[in-house]
């Protein structure tokens, strides 16, 4: 039976999450902390910035020559962010399903993106939120944005 288990850990992640300059300045920070929250993860670091576009392209680096890119960083430096390092079980897999699609139309009701994202017809997806897509990433990414962590 323990075989056929589906894999858990127990190992407490980390995870980063930002309330993108969308989300911010619609509000809705809160409601992404009480989904978090409501889901059972902690809060292990909570801060508003602005961010830079040094910070920006540290976080995106990988994104660097895609066409999306320099939208991107300019719509990620438009306005604050809350930035939110969450903890918990497997919380960076779990934080994507609860974010839902990067595409906020094509996401399924009750995720984040798809109850309260559209496409608002820009030349970037502003979808609301950013989620940690790996332990390696979080880590890097936690560096950025909490490098006092
Ligand atoms: N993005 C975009 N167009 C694309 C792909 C990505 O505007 O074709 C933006 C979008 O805001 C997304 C971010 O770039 O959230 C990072 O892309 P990624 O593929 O990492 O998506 P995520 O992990 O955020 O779902």
């Amino acid at each position: 039976l323990l075989g056929r288990l589906p894999v858990v850990t127990t190992q407490t992640e980390r995870s980063l999450v930002l309330v993108k300059p969308d989300g911010f300045a619609r509000g809705l920070s809160g409601e992404v902390l009480r989904r978090i929250e409501a889901k059972g993860y902690t809060l292990a670091a909570l801060a508003v910035t602005t961010p830079t576009r040094e910070q920006l392209a540290e976080h995106y680096a990988e994104h660097e020559g895609k066409p999306f890119y320099e939208p991107l960083v300019e719509f990620m430096s438009s306005g604050p962010v809350t930035a939110v390092v969450i903890e918990g079980n497997r919380c960076i897999e779990g934080f994507r399903a609860l974010a839902g699609a990067t595409d906020p139309t094509a996401a399924l009701p009750g995720t984040i993106r798809g109850d309260l994202g559209r496409d608002w017809g820009k030349k970037v997806q502003e979808n609301i939120v950013h989620g940690s897509d790996s332990p390696e990433s979080a880590a890097r990414e936690i560096a950025i944005w909490f490098p006092n962590l």
